[in-house]
């Protein structure tokens, strides 16, 4: 019996099985260049060598022994983290969802501890994503995602995406976080500029609201920098990572200052598997690799070559295209054809893009692509798109 997967999304129909830098290889043999790494994940391609180094050497030594106990892997990770960015302090877990869920907590728990009245209330978002969670749908608010699952995390506002007087006119004594994306990924690829960024920063800091980052999908080096908010100049109070973290490996994080993370304890938020040995030896290499000054500039010099060669596909294709946007190598193709309709052509022509909401193709290669690959990509597209 051939049993039902629930998926995630409407699957297409392409089954790979093998993969190897920015490229994926049927069982037949077809190859296809991979614009979507894992929807941001496969940050350094696939099987990268010293990931893959990582990943064996540590299967030969050890597996999982549980947050009961100390975990090099671990330490050395999170003391990576912290010497990279404004955390004092790190929590593992597998998932972008569930960093979510533990921002979200640890934002509450910081003012409950405070004293009464405790402030629980937080501002999200229209468009924005965060996981599936319980916490996550609420936080996003979109129909789509919370339709049916009523009732939902209570305590969540959403305004619109870099509303400025909308968000002056929603703070008060009541919120105690506000929860935002650098660039929205799911939501089509669209940054919010540096200036609405400070202005958010210098709005919590008027009001003693904690700014939680969620740069799941456009941290770990996709924009340039190694995080995306450091473009603006600001830091956040809570930070939530995972996706290109693990270069393919399950792992996610929460990065908070000392003073945000202040209400958690032992115990007071848990997980069996976050920041297992496996998955912390891969982000320690993930982060050996991306994490160094060199490796962002050549991330920012391809994004620039990318993005040039998409504005030419644009203007060659009005019918098909309307816009590049996007930060460094997180872009967004707004689309005047159907946007699936353009991911099927890509498929046509041996390249893998991602849709995204408001008609967008999202592409999010690899970080380690080539310079003859990108234009290998945008020659796949540009067959991809006349054939629509
Ligand atoms: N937050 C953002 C910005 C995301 O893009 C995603 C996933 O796409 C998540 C959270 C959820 O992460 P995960 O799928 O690892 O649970």
């Amino acid at each position: 019996m051939i049993a039902s997967v629930l998926p995630t999304y409407s699957r297409a129909p392409l089954t790979f099985t093998s993969g190897s830098g920015s490229w994926l290889t049927e069982a037949d043999g077809r190859r296809f260049l991979d614009l979507g790494a894992g929807i941001a994940v496969n940050a350094l391609g696939h099987a990268h060598p010293a990931l893959v180094e990582a990943l064996t050497t540590q299967a030969q030594s050890l597996w999982h022994v549980s947050n009961l106990y100390n975990i090099p892997a671990q330490q050395k990770l999170a003391d990576m983290l912290v010497d990279q960015t404004f955390a004092d302090t790190v929590f593992f877990t597998n998932s972008g969802t569930e960093a979510c869920e533990l921002a979200v907590k640890m934002a509450r728990k910081y003012w409950y501890d405070k004293g009464q009245p405790a402030r629980t209330e937080i501002i999200a978002f229209t468009g924005s994503f965060h996981g599936r969670s319980s916490a996550g749908i609420a936080a996003a608010g979109s129909e789509k995602m919370t339709k049916g699952f009523g009732p939902l995390l209570p305590g969540f506002t959403h305004l619109d995406f870099g509303d400025h007087d909308a968000l002056n006119a929603a703070v008060s004594d009541k919120i105690a976080a506000i929860i935002v994306e650098p660039v929205q990924g799911e939501g089509g690829i669209r940054p919010l500029p540096d200036v609405c960024l400070k202005g958010l920063r210098d709005l919590c800091d008027q009001h003693g609201i904690l700014m939680i980052l969620d740069e799941v999908q456009c941290g770990m080096g996709r924009t340039g920098k190694l995080f995306a908010h450091e473009w603006a100049g600001i830091t956040p109070d809570i930070m939530m990572v995972a996706k290109g973290i693990g270069g393919g490996f399950p792992l996610g994080a929460v990065l908070a200052t000392e003073n945000a993370a202040s209400g958690m304890s032992a115990g007071t938020h848990g997980s069996t598997y976050g920041g297992n040995p496996l998955a912390c030896a891969v982000g320690c290499a993930v982060m050996e690799i991306i994490a160094t000054p060199a490796f962002l500039a050549e991330v920012c010099r391809k994004a620039g070559l990318l993005r040039q060669k998409l504005e030419g596909l644009v203007a060659a294709y009005p019918d098909v295209f309307e816009a590049v946007r996007g930060s460094g190598l997180m872009l967004g193709l707004k689309c005047k054809a159907t946007n699936s309709d353009v991911v099927k052509a890509g498929y046509d022509q041996g390249v893998l893009t991602v849709p995204a909401a408001d008609n967008v193709i999202r592409l999010l290669p690899p970080l380690t692509i080539t310079q003859d690959e990108i234009g290998q990509a945008v020659a796949r597209l540009d067959a991809a798109a006349a054939q629509i």
